[in-house]
C-alpha cells in the first residue's frame, strides 16, 4: 500500500495486512498499558532509542501506531500522533512549541476551547498571543516580529466559515522563521490537505468527521517525523498526559474505513440545505463556502476538493428567531459537536463559543444570531422538511 493508492483504499488497507496477524480482517485492539522486554539489556537499548519497541502506552502502542500512520498518509504528512482529544492535540503542539518570550500568532476566529487555552492558558506562561485577521494574508506579514514562533489557525473556521489562503499565509510565515499549525477540523483530509499547501503541522478533533459517528471523544497531530517525535515526548508523554485509549484508536480506525463516502454525502446534502436556506425569506445570511455568495468562494474551490458540511446562518428576527427555530425542530438534534451522522444545530454565543466574553465575540466576528448546523448522513429530504416545518411553526405563530 502506498501514496499512489487513492484516498478511500488508503483509509480501508494502509499499514495493515491481516496475514501478520492469523488472518484477522480487523486489525487487533491491544488492550495494554505497558510492554514485556525480553532482557534487561533489551530493555534499555528501546529506552535509549537504539532498538524499535513499545514501552508503555502513554508513549506509544501498535493500534495507536496504525492510526497515526494512517491518518498521516491522508494528510500526506511523514508521521502522526493519536490523542485524547482535539484539545489534547492541540496543546500538546503548543505547550512543544512556545517558550516565554515568543508569541504566537492566531487567526481572529477560532474554536471556544482553543481561544480559552491561548488565554487563559499560554498568556499566562509568558507566551504571547496576538489575533490577525489570516483571511488576508498581507496583514500577516506586517504583524509579524522577530518572536514570532508560530502562526495558528482553522480553515474553514469554527464557527463563521471564514477560510484562510493556507499557501499564502505559510509563505509569509515561513519567511518570517514561524511554523505554521492547521486545525483541519472541519475540511478533514478528504477536502483539504494542508501539508502539501506549506504547512508544517496538521491537528485534529478526531471527534468530528475523522471518528465520524459522536461515540467518542479522540485528537491527531501529523507533520514531519522529527516533530511528531518532539511533541510525542514533550508535549503529548510529560506534559499533557493526553494520549489516545486504544479502544478510541480503533474506533477512529473504523470511522476512517468510510471517510471518503461519509464526506460525499454530508457534502451533497449541505449544498443543498444552504442552497434551501439561502431561498426562505427568515434567513437572513447564510455562510457556506459552496454558495457563489460566500466572500471567499474561490479561494474554497482552489483550496477545497469540496465545500464541507458546516453551515452557519442568521435568521432576520436574530437571536430569538433562531432559539426557536431551534425548538421547532423534531428530528435535527439540538447538540453540540459536529460530522456525526445526525444533523446537528446548535447556537455558538450561548454554547461552543460562550468562552469568549460578548465584547471579544464582537471583535472576532461570532455574531449573536449566528446559528451552526452540522449537515448529518439522514436523507436530505428530511433534513429539509425538518427545517421547514420549524420555519413554517414560527410563520404561523406570527400571522395569528
Ligand atoms: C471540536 C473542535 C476542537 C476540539 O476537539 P475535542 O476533540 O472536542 O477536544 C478543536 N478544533 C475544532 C475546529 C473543533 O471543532
Amino acid at each position: 500500500m502506498t501514496q499512489s493508492h487513492g484516498f478511500a483504499t488508503r483509509a480501508i488497507h494502509l499499514g495493515y495486512d491481516p496475514m501478520d496477524h492469523e488472518g484477522a480482517l480487523t486489525p487487533p485492539l491491544h488492550l495494554t498499558s505497558t510492554f514485556a522486554f525480553e532482557t534487561a539489556e533489551a530493555g534499555g537499548e528501546i529506552f535509549a532509542g537504539d532498538r524499535p519497541g513499545h514501552i508503555y502506552s502513554r508513549i506509544s502502542n501498535p493500534t495507536l501506531d496504525l492510526v497515526e500512520r494512517r491518518v498521516a498518509a491522508l494528510e500526506g504528512a511523514e508521521a502522526g500522533l493519536a490523542l485524547a482529544s482535539g484539545m489534547g492535540a492541540i496543546t500538546s503542539v503548543l505547550w512543544t512549541l512556545l517558550s516565554p518570550g515568543d508569541e504566537v500568532i492566531v487567526d481572529k476566529t477560532l474554536y471556544g476551547c482553543t481561544f480559552s487555552f491561548l488565554h487563559h492558558g499560554l498568556a499566562r506562561f509568558g507566551i504571547t498571543v496576538t489575533h490577525v485577521d489570516l483571511t488576508n494574508p498581507e496583514t500577516l506579514a506586517l504583524a509579524m516580529t522577530d518572536r514570532t514562533r508560530a502562526v495558528y489557525f482553522e480553515t474553514p473556521a469554527n464557527p463563521n466559515m471564514r477560510l484562510v489562503d493556507i499557501a499564502a499565509v505559510s509563505a509569509i510565515a515561513h519567511a518570517g522563521g514561524a511554523q505554521v499549525i492547521v486545525d483541519n477540523t472541519y475540511a478533514t483530509p478528504f477536502l483539504t490537505r494542508p501539508i502539501a499547501l506549506g504547512a508544517d503541522l496538521v491537528v485534529h478533533s478526531a471527534t468530528k468527521y475523522l471518528g465520524g459517528h459522536g461515540d467518542l471523544v479522540a485528537g491527531m497531530v501529523v507533520g514531519r517525523a522529527e516533530q511528531v517525535a518532539e511533541i510525542r515526548l514533550v508535549g503529548m508523554k510529560d506534559m499533557t498526559g493526553a494520549v489516545m485509549a486504544p479502544f478510541n484508536a480503533m474506533l477512529v480506525l473504523r470511522g476512517l474505513k468510510t471517510l471518503a463516502l461519509r464526506m460525499q454525502r454530508h457534502c451533497a446534502s449541505a449544498q443543498v440545505v444552504a442552497e434551501w436556506l439561502e431561498a426562505q425569506p427568515e434567513v437572513a445570511k447564510v455562510y457556506y463556502p459552496g454558495l457563489p455568495s460566500f466572500d471567499q468562494n474561490a479561494l474554497a474551490q482552489k483550496q477545497m476538493d469540496a465545500p464541507g458540511a458546516m453551515i452557519a446562518f442568521e435568521l432576520t428576527g436574530g437571536l430569538e428567531a433562531g432559539r426557536r427555530l431551534m425548538n421547532g425542530l423534531r428530528m435535527i438534534t439540538r447538540a453540540v459537536s459536529l460530522g456525526d451522522a445526525e444533523t446537528l444545530i446548535q447556537h455558538p454565543a450561548s454554547m461552543t463559543h460562550s468562552t469568549y466574553t460578548a465584547e471579544e465575540r464582537a471583535t472576532h466576528g461570532i455574531s449573536d444570531g449566528l446559528i451552526r448546523l452540522s449537515v448529518g448522513l439522514e436523507d436530505v429530504e428530511d433534513i429539509l422538511a425538518d427545517l421547514d416545518a420549524a420555519l413554517a411553526k414560527d410563520r404561523l405563530l406570527k400571522s395569528a
